[in-house]
């Protein structure tokens, strides 16, 4: 006999973690499917970067409401998360760099973003130990990190306390549609009868939207990392390249995180899976290059990762006209950490009211499905309005019983 969910979400990364947490606090009874373990794919393997510069300007909204919702993750989920709002330099070593950047520094501000371009002595006052190669940087003062595993781990928990039911180690297999609507989630293990599934599946979101009998252009990516020993405080700020050449921070507890790509990352994955990691003296190379000072410090792990990129580098979002119950939660581009806690609230406004006080247009499914001439089922901006044909409005219906 198949079980009753108010909704299903598939993938228990920060993504899914977040939607069920948001949701359980607004009163529904969430169930998550994760064919692993909670947070073992790309949201245990990130930098804990949560910036708001350097993005796509379209996702600029969004970082901003979860920079502030970020401020506030301690309290919410009752747990120290390891939130540092102490700035992001961006590293530039030429004049080609510097006048890239003064650009882009230009076009984010229009957005609203306080950041700005400095100079190699306004940059050595913030952080002493950047080598000499160093000419400028943009600076974002409210930018930041996080650790992912514990906002992870606090969304998961704090959901599972409010009432959401989490399975690991189970797959979904199978989404049932009658008469073109969602029905029912089938995993290896169980039967779900549902009106709503989340696509939270991070790389494997391409294989769920299939189920459905939907598709979108996103492949994966191979990012690699690592982090030493720990070291005494050195620098708070989040570290870019101009170039994006490597990324990286010191954590709380003292080790230094470094991610970066080199170039050969394509050739190592076979099947959309990566085959070993191989990148860190690269990336230490390069690191060490910026910042002399690291130069006897131990690397004691690296791992690898992939990315859910997706062919505009924006993620997919919300509901489709095609399939009514079937929620987008998918392709955020190797950026998705620091936009977790704005894209959980925003997923549980749309199943809660069918509204959203975030503006998603551009993240709609239809830019695909109908070559970008279809207007998105979520019309407008700041506040849009679903048609409730497309959305089953759990409010009205938990009312209801
Ligand atoms: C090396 C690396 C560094 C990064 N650094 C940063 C950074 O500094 N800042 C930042 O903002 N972002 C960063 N990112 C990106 C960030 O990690 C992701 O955008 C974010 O974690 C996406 O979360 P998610 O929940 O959508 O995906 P995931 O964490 O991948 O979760 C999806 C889950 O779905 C599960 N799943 C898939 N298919 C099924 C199925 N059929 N049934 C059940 N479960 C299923 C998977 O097992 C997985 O656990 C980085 C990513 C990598 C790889």
């Amino acid at each position: 006999m198949a079980n009753k969910a108010d909704v299903v979400i598939v993938g228990g990364g920060v993504m899914g973690c977040a939607v069920a947490y948001y949701l359980a606090k607004e009163g529904l009874k969430p169930v998550v499917i994760e064919k692993g373990d909670i947070g073992g794919e790309a949201s245990g393997a990130n930098g804990g970067g949560v910036r708001q510069s350097a993005r796509n300007l379209k996702e600029m909204a969004l970082a901003l409401e979860s920079i502030r919702l970020y401020g506030q993750l301690h309290e919410e989920l009752e747990m120290d998360v390891e939130y540092v709002r102490r700035g992001n330099l961006r590293l530039c070593t030429t004049e080609e760099d510097l006048a890239n950047m003064r650009k882009s520094v230009e076009n984010q501000r229009t957005t609203g973003l306080e950041l700005e371009m400095l100079d190699r002595q306004q940059v050595l006052d913030l952080n002493p130990y950047v080598g000499e190669k160093v000419l400028g940087a943009s600076y974002c003062a409210t930018d930041g990190h996080a650790n992912p595993f514990l906002v992870t781990y606090g969304f998961f928990l704090k959901a599972k306390r409010l009432g959401a039911r989490f399975f690991t180690h189970e797959e979904v297999v199978d989404i049932k549609l009658q008469k073109g609507k969602v029905v029912q989630v089938r995993t290896n293990r169980q039967v779900f009868d549902t009106d709503l599934v989340v696509n939270a599946a991070g790389i494997g979101g391409r294989k769920i939207a299939n189920l459905v009998g939907l598709d979108y252009p996103m492949k994966p990516v191979f990012s690699e990392a690592l982090i030493t020993e720990p070291y005494p405080p050195l620098f708070p700020q989040m570290i870019g390249h101009a170039r994006g050449l490597f990324y990286g921070r010191q954590t709380v507890h003292g080790s230094f995180f470094w991610g970066g790509f080199v170039g050969t990352e394509n050739f190592i994955y076979r099947d959309g899976k990566p085959l070993f990691n191989f990148i860190g003296p690269s990336i230490s190379r390069q690191v060490l290059d910026y910042f002399p000072v690291l130069r006897d410090l131990q690397v004691i792990r690296t791992w690898s990762g992939l990315i859910d990129q997706m062919s505009d580098g924006i993620p997919v979002l919300g509901y489709t006209s095609e399939v009514p119950g079937f929620v987008f939660c998918a392709g955020f581009s190797g950026h998705g950490f620091g936009l977790a806690p704005a894209i959980g609230r925003l997923i549980s406004e749309l199943i809660m009211d069918c509204r959203v006080t975030l503006p998603i247009t551009d993240f709609c499914f239809s830019r695909f499905s109908r070559g970008g001439d279809h207007v998105c089922s979520c019309q407008g901006n700041a506040t849009c309005t679903i048609d409730t044909a497309i959305c089953p409005n759990k409010r009205e219906w938990l009312k209801s019983i």
